[in-house]
Parts: structure tokens; C-alpha cells; sequence
């Protein structure tokens, strides 16, 4: 299957083979292409859009069920990335069986939020301009996360992550949490901005080396970009000296922390991809027996209606993204990256379906099963983008607090039966990050699926 799109070719698998003699076959290969491109949909929908009733349709869903070759047709379609990166993992671990029976578990991810405060100040970042964390709570906070540590079970070593809220590395006790974590057997990542990876800051702190990654996020190429986009001068020189020294460092102390990025494609800078891949082969040559081992792309689409690109930004973007593999296949070609639920299907021109939850289809109980955020003062927060201080509104979705006599596990179990639920006002949509965004979604339609009588067939594939 190919589809064309502003000069460049894109190539999907064949469809699977069907047999023509087969009256099912049409239908198969339809129920294969919508959930390809839109896996969110209730079945009853996709049943009416065939026109057949519900035995002739669950004899369809059963063929599809038994046969991989139509799942994996389905999983490499234009938005296979919401099928393989979350919704069939998430399946598999039973997390959202476990969110819709309303069961008292530990969350499936947790990410600690230590940072109480943030040097930059990017564009698009919802946290509130001055307001921080008091240096005076730290202690208290580092305590708090060492507990939550110590109980979580370590039977998933990547149940916790760190990452902000604030940022991280503004914590001075973060690499004593590092330790106590891998201690327990824990695979910790650290999301930060790794302006304050300095020098120091590894010989204050040297349990970040027990790190299992680091991921730092990535917001600009030059001292200008990175002032355009988080008020601050000469940060980017800063972060690069960094990671060089990091690069070195690791590959002196044959630490196996993994090292990679995030970059966000902003309106008007997707040429600057190219450079990207030569800021990283920069970093390869500091230690070349380590390289980089991964990049997440994400694009940008706050701020724009209904989050769609233009056809022109889409082009542009799309060219891009193919000469970026190019220079990737050639400078630097160990790098391991993701481009994202969207930046995917648009990379081989496909319109891929970008899920955007509004707060009418917010869940009021979210999914506290699923995953939680914890912040300095041990707020349990059931969003990731509601976990900063002062942010109107967010408060709402704390769902306890951990602390001296409350655990993480309690929390959970009071706000499970306690049946709380937030109303979701204009504006909250913003609190949920892609993850959440597709979990809600995923949720919704399978309790559409249930409602109607499909419970077998609850989600199509799982
Ligand atoms: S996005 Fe991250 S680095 Fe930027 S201001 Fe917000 S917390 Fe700081």
C-alpha cells in the first residue's frame, strides 16, 4: 500500500491476503484500515459504518482476534504508534482492566517530581512565572520520596521515573534518591533540562551514576534559539559543555547510564533537524564507544486549533523529517528514534488521527491505577502536567498526600473508596500530557464497548 504525498513516497506492508471468495474479506480488510488509522473508535460505530449485524460482526472480530497477520497490519497502520507504544503494553500488564474495575493497586508508573524550582522559563511550559517550592521543605520532601521508594514493589524496575513539574536537578538530594532506588533494583530515567549537569553537581551528587538513563529535554541548537524559547542567555553553551562532559565521564567510568533526548519540532525550526543529528554526532565523537543511545521527537502543537497543522507546515515538516532520517542513516546511525504518536504517520504521509481529549471526555475518577505524579510536599497528582505549584485549578486533581503515617498505597485506597471525582472545566484538558490523553481515550471507548454489549471485543485488539 503506498500513498503519495508532497513529492515523497511512503510505504505500509501489503494488506494481508484475503481470500476473494470470501464475503467477509471486504469487511476484514475495512475493520483492518479504521483501526489502523483511528484506534480510539467504539466498535458500534465501526459496526454500523459496515452495515451488518452484531453475529455477522463478532464472527468479523473473532477472525481478527485468531489471525496475526491482520493485528499486525492493524499495529503498522498510520497510527500503529498508539497501538505498539501504549495501548497493547498497557493491555498486556492489565493496567486498564485494573482502572475500570476501580481496583486498589499501585499505580503502574509513578514518576517523582523533585524539583523545587526551575531556571528556565519556556514559552509553552504551563508552570507559574516565581512560584517554586521552599528550599525549606526539601527535607521533609526528600524523606517523603525515600518512603515512597522503599514501599513501591520492585517486581516492575521501571514503575518509577523522575521528572517535572520543576526541574529535577535543582534538587540537591536527587542523586542520594537515585541510589536508594537502584538499590532496590529500580531502572530510574531522569527527565531533565541538564543546565545544572555540571561538574559539580556529579561530584556532589554521585549517585546519578546510577542512573539507568537520562533524558534531557532539548530546546534549541544555539545560544539564541535557547533564549527564544526559555528566557534564558547563553544556556545552550551550558547544556552542551554539559553533555560532553557527561559523554566523557560515562565512557571513563564505563557507566552504563543511558543518554539520549527529547526535541520538540517548533513552528518554523523543522530544517533545523539536520543539525540536530550533527549536534549529536558532535557528542558520539566525545566518546564514540557511547554513542546516544536514543531521540524522541515530538511536534509542537499547542496553540494551534484543534492542534492541526497547516498544509504547508505539514510539508515542510514532512521533507524534513525525510532528510533528517537520511543524515540520521548516515552520521549517526546506532541513535534509536522515535517520532511519536504523530510525527510518525506524518514522516511517511499519512494524516494520522492526533488524539485530543476535551474536558467533556475527561474522566472524573482519571486513572489513578495507571499512574500518579508526586510532587515535594507528597501531593498525589492523577495528571502530568497539573503537578507544579500555584497552577489555577490543579489542585483539583490531587488525590492525597503522602507523608509522616500516610503511604503512597494508603492514598490510593482512600481515594479509590472514596469514589471522588473532579468536573472537568475548560481549561483542565490542558493538565493531561499525550499519555494521559491516550489513556483516557482508550478508557472511554472501552466502556462504550462495554455498554454496548461487547465486552468480549472490548477495544478491538488487545
Ligand atoms: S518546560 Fe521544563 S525546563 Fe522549561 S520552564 Fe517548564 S519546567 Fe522549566
Amino acid at each position: 500500500m503506498t500513498d503519495v504525498a508532497h513529492g515523497r513516497t511512503a510505504t505500509y506492508p501489503d494488506p494481508p491476503t484475503v481470500d476473494p471468495a470470501d464475503p467477509s474479506a471486504a469487511h476484514l480488510a475495512r475493520l483492518v484500515q479504521r483501526y489502523g488509522r483511528s484506534p480510539f473508535t467504539p466498535l458500534e460505530t465501526v459496526r454500523h459504518e459496515l452495515g451488518v449485524d452484531r453475529d455477522t460482526f463478532a464472527r468479523l472480530l473473532a477472525t481478527v482476534r485468531r489471525r496475526p497477520d491482520l493485528r499486525a497490519a492493524v499495529t503498522s497502520g498510520p497510527s500503529g504508534q498508539y497501538w505498539t507504544k501504549t495501548i497493547l503494553p498497557l493491555e498486556r500488564d492489565g493496567v486498564l482492566d485494573n482502572v475500570l474495575a476501580r481496583k486498589v493497586v499501585y499505580p503502574h508508573i509513578i514518576a517523582l517530581y523533585p524539583g523545587p524550582t526551575c531556571m528556565f522559563r519556556c514559552h509553552f511550559c504551563v508552570r507559574v512565572t516565581g512560584a517554586r517550592y521552599q528550599q525549606s521543605a526539601l527535607a521533609d520532601g526528600n524523606a517523603m520520596f525515600a518512603s515512597v521508594i522503599d514501599e513501591v514493589p520492585p517486581d516492575n524496575p521501571f514503575a518509577m521515573y523522575v521528572s517535572g513539574g520543576l526541574e529535577p536537578l535543582t534538587n540537591p538530594g536527587l542523586g542520594e534518591l537515585v541510589s536508594r532506588a537502584a538499590g532496590r533494583g529500580f531502572k530510574l530515567v531522569l527527565y531533565s533540562n541538564s543546565f545544572a549537569l555540571t561538574e559539580q553537581t556529579l561530584s556532589r551528587q554521585p549517585g546519578l551514576w546510577d542512573l539507568h538513563g537520562l533524558r534531557t529535554s532539548l530546546y534549541g541548537l544555539t545560544d539564541e534559539e535557547y533564549e527564544e524559547t526559555t528566557g534564558k542567555r547563553a544556556a545552550f553553551g551550558r547544556v552542551k559543555d554539559n553533555l560532553l562532559r557527561f559523554q566523557r565521564l560515562r565512557a571513563d567510568r564505563d557507566r552504563p547510564v543511558r543518554l539520549g533526548f527529547s526535541y520538540l519540532v517548533l513552528p518554523g525550526r523543522a530544517r533545523r533537524l539536520l543539525h540536530l543529528v550533527d549536534f549529536i554526532a558532535e557528542l558520539n565523537a566525545a566518546a564514540p564507544d557511547y554513542p546516544i543511545d536514543f531521540l524522541d521527537l515530538r511536534e509542537d502543537y499547542s496553540g494551534r486549533p484543534d492542534g492541526k497543522l497547516s498544509a504547508a507546515e505539514r510539508a515542510e515538516l514532512q521533507d524534513a523529517l525525510g532528510a533528517f532520517a537520511d543524515r540520521v542513516a548516515e552520521r549517526t546511525p546506532t541513535l534509536r528514534v522515535d517520532y511519536g504518536y504523530a510525527l510518525q504517520g506524518l514522516k511517511a504521509g499519512i494524516e494520522s488521527e492526533l488524539i485530543r481529549v476535551d474536558p467533556a471526555g475527561m474522566r472524573p475518577t482519571a486513572h489513578i491505577q495507571a499512574g500518579v505524579q508526586i510532587d515535594v510536599l507528597g501531593d498525589v497528582y492523577l495528571y502530568r502536567e497539573a503537578g507544579f505549584p500555584g497552577l489555577p485549578g490543579a489542585q483539583r486533581y490531587i488525590a492525597g498526600r503522602v507523608g509522616p503515617g500516610r503511604s503512597l498505597a494508603q492514598v490510593v485506597e482512600e481515594y479509590v473508596h472514596s469514589g471522588a471525582g473532579v468536573a472537568a472545566v475548560p481549561g483542565d484538558e490542558y493538565f493531561m500530557d499525550g499519555f494521559d490523553q491516550v489513556l483516557t481515550a482508550r478508557l472511554s471507548q472501552l466502556e462504550a464497548d462495554i455498554a454496548a454489549g461487547w465486552r468480549d471485543f472490548r477495544g478491538f485488539l488487545r
